[in-house]
């Protein structure tokens, strides 16, 4: 049979730019074309006539039904399904599908967290077309990305915010870039390409552990003899197993325009990496949540599950995402790009600039937009970033900032003090140093990468508040340099302020190393939050309101309810770890603990009936030791029943969140160190669960 070649289907499955400038008549595409460029209102009469189209095209596709896609703030993406059937007059049915439905639907909402914005009088919220995404079909089901808001407007969604956060930094960068004579920009947009890191261990093994089945990571398992000490899975070949799982997975993925690239073995045995190719923010977001989606499908039919989970093995690296981000203009320029003319330059210190002051600014912003219950076990842990944000930009840019700094000649070049927008910068190559894989935040050449995101983290937080921050330095110096006599100058000077003001935030170093954190947080001031409960309820600080109502990102309701959400789903996931690891301790763990004492009881009492002066060292070496780990496991229990029902008493959620970090996560370890000493002493046909081993090594 004849192989189908990859530009047959690549995007077949996606009413993208191509589909609707073939199926669309010339003053309809037209007219999205402008809205979805330039945000312009869309009529209901061209949405009409975008419907009709996208229903045809579906239906010609296998598709009966369609969906407002969204993505709700619990981490997944919601939908609700409506067939395009209707019932004709005459009796049979007949394809519907208008621009009223397209636009807006009204999903059943009352079941999504809304953290109090929504009274409960009011059950539905609704749902928003969001053109700038392409709609796109999945299991028969055309697909429409969509925002979710309330009736009074206040968005209950991931994707609101990141297009509000779009928007004010478009709008800011242009009053820029006007400074420059760029006035032909009508947008500035920014770009995402992000690494995902995932697992993948057998259908078969997955079943037999309730803590992966209900909490996505064991909460139990004692260290496989070996784990990721040798590096060998990371230069190893692909598995086939594996591999025909990611062939599969890309043909998925390609089939909905989602250009997966790279694909290759990380660091932990059984632990994979993919990297699209980067395309614009909300893209990216719609499409990373697909990509996760997808993920775990295409598993399942390879008999594989695909853990998302930050940390789903301890003592075994976790699983992150690299949220590799630009700026750059309609006109196909990266503002993050070094230029070629002095002029380049100058635009591109000024956006440089910018980003160090945003992340410095607003570090707790960006350290509370990537936490979540299963990334509090990764960031610090000396294999992800710490929780402290510093900014890396290796030994060359460093340089060049502390000469513009102190006015000292840059050693680089010809030894003069530049000059900006008169002097072009040195040539600077790509720092290889940026392989220093221990920056939260490293500048790449063209780029920064924002490496503290969680694996099932959606993209979207991280993206919002860094769009944000950023929008908000670039309105400071606009508003500083608009009414300026002397440009160059001025644009100078406040680059040299920004520099001393903020340079706390770079750092070349190794983040993995303690001395680290002393400097950065007795010396430089730098916040180092350790947990979702530390960092969370900064997003009310005063100053971070003002800034995100201010480019009306978010309104005060909003920002309210986004941090009970947040905290509350960081509770709920605990709590569910904590019913699961008593439910294991009290009713397999112990069981099978008592079950091979018993064994060796018996052992030692035939044993000593043959003779008394029969030695049973390694019975009763057991069985005392096991005797001791049980007691210490069900006093572990007994304890973290108490505190479950202490939660009860928690006034609001910032306390009961204080409560799981202080009371329960501790309670929850307590109960797993002697399990997992007991593991290591109960025979392998006891135990009741895979080892890590097992679970690891799995995928052949
Ligand atoms: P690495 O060396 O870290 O693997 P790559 O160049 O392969 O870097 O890029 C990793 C990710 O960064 C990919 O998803 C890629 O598409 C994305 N990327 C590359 N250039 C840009 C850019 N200018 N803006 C945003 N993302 C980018
Ligand atoms: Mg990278």
């Amino acid at each position: 049979m004849k192989e189908t070649l990859v530009p047959d289907y690549f995007g077949s499955m996606v009413f993208d730019d191509r589909t609707m400038r073939s199926v669309l008549p010339a003053k309809v595409y037209n007219s999205l074309k402008k809205t979805i460029e330039q945000g312009a209102k869309l009529e209901l009469n061209v949405a009409d006539s975008v419907a009709s189209a996208m229903k045809k095209w579906a239906v010609e596709k296998g598709a009966t039904h369609y969906t407002h896609w969204f993505q709700p703030l619990t981490g997944v993406t919601a939908e609700k399904h409506d067939s395009f059937i209707e019932p004709s007059p005459d009796g049979g049915v007949i394809m519907e599908f208008s621009g009223k439905e397209l636009i807006q639907g009204e999903p059943d909402a009352s079941s999504f967290p809304t953290g109090g914005i929504r009274a409960t009088f009011e059950a539905r919220g609704y749902t928003a077309w969001d053109p700038t995404s392409y709609a796109f079909i999945k299991d028969k089901t055309l697909c429409i990305p969509t925002a979710f808001c309330s009736y009074g407007g206040e968005a209950l969604d991931k994707k609101t915010p990141l297009l509000r956060s779009m928007e004010a930094l478009s709008k800011q960068a242009i009053r820029i870039l006007k400074l420059f004579g760029h006035d032909e920009i009508q947008t500035v947009r920014t770009s995402v390409g992000c690494e995902q890191e995932y697992f993948l261990i057998t259908k078969e093994m997955f079943d037999k552990r309730p803590d992966l089945k209900y909490t996505g990571r064991t909460l139990f398992g004692a260290v496989a003899p070996k784990g990721q000490e040798m590096d060998d899975h990371y230069f190893g070949v692909i598995k086939p197993k594996v591999q025909e799982f990611m062939t599969d997975l890309n043909k998925e993925l390609w089939k909905l325009g989602i250009l997966a690239k790279t694909e290759h073995n990380e660091v932990a045995p059984a632990q994979h990496e993919l990297a699209p190719i980067f395309t614009t923010t909300n893209l990216a977001t719609d499409q990373n949540q697909l990509t996760m989606e997808i993920m775990q499908k295409v598993a399942a039919k390879h008999g594989l599950v695909c853990l998302l989970h930050e940390k789903p093995f301890a003592g075994v690296n976790g699983s992150g995402k690299h949220n590799n981000w630009s700026i750059s203009t309609d006109t196909g320029v990266n503002l993050l790009s070094p230029g070629e003319t002095p002029y380049e330059n100058a635009q591109f210190l000024l956006f440089l600039c910018a980003v160090i002051k945003a992340v410095d600014d607003y570090q707790d912003l960006l350290r509370l937009s990537v936490a979540t219950a299963g990334n509090d076990h990764r960031l610090g842990a000396n294999e992800a970033p710490p929780a402290i944000i510093s900014i890396f930009l290796g030994d060359e840019l460093s340089a060049i900032l502390d000469a513009i700094e102190l006015d000292t000649p840059y050693s680089g070049a010809e030894k003069k003090i530049m000059k900006l927008g008169v002097d072009i910068l040195p040539r600077f190559a790509r720092d290889t140093t940026d392989r220093n894989r221990t920056s939260p935040f490293a500048f790449t050449g063209n780029k920064f990468e924002f490496r503290s995101l969680g694996s099932s983290n959606s993209i979207a937080c991280a993206n919002m508040m860094l769009n944000t921050a950023v929008a908000e330095a670039l309105k400071i110096y606009a508003d500083k340099l608009e009414g300026s006599k002397d440009l160059q100058t001025d644009l100078h000077q406040l680059l040299k302020e920004t520099i001393k003001e903020h340079k706390r935030i770079l750092f070349n170093g190794n983040g993995y190393d303690d001395s680290w954190v002393k400097e950065a947080t007795e010396q430089r001031g730098l916040s180092n939050y350790k947990t979702t409960a530390d960092c969370m309820p900064h997003l009310l600080d005063e100053k971070n309101v003002k800034m995100l109502t201010s480019h009306k990102v978010f309104s005060v309701a909003e920002l309210h309810s986004r941090c009970e959400i947040m905290l509350d789903n960081y509770c709920k996931q605990v709590t569910i770890e904590a019913n699961t690891t008593l439910e294991m301790a009290l009713r397999e763990i112990l069981p099978a603990i008592e079950k091979y004492e018993e064994k060796l009881s018996n052992t030692l009492k035939v044993k000593k009936s043959v003779s008394e002066s029969i030695k049973c060292k390694y019975e009763e070496y057991v069985v005392s030791n096991l005797s001791k780990l049980a007691d210490s496991i069900f006093d572990g229990t007994t304890e973290l029943e108490t505190s479950i029902e202490k939660l009860k008493d928690a006034k609001d959620i910032i306390e009961e969140s204080e409560l799981i970090r202080d009371l329960i996560l501790p309670g929850m370890e307590k109960i797993r160190k002697s399990a997992d000493e007991a593991e290591k002493l109960v025979a392998k046909e006891f135990w009741p669960y895979p080892s890590y081993g097992d679970l690891l090594f799995s995928v052949k």
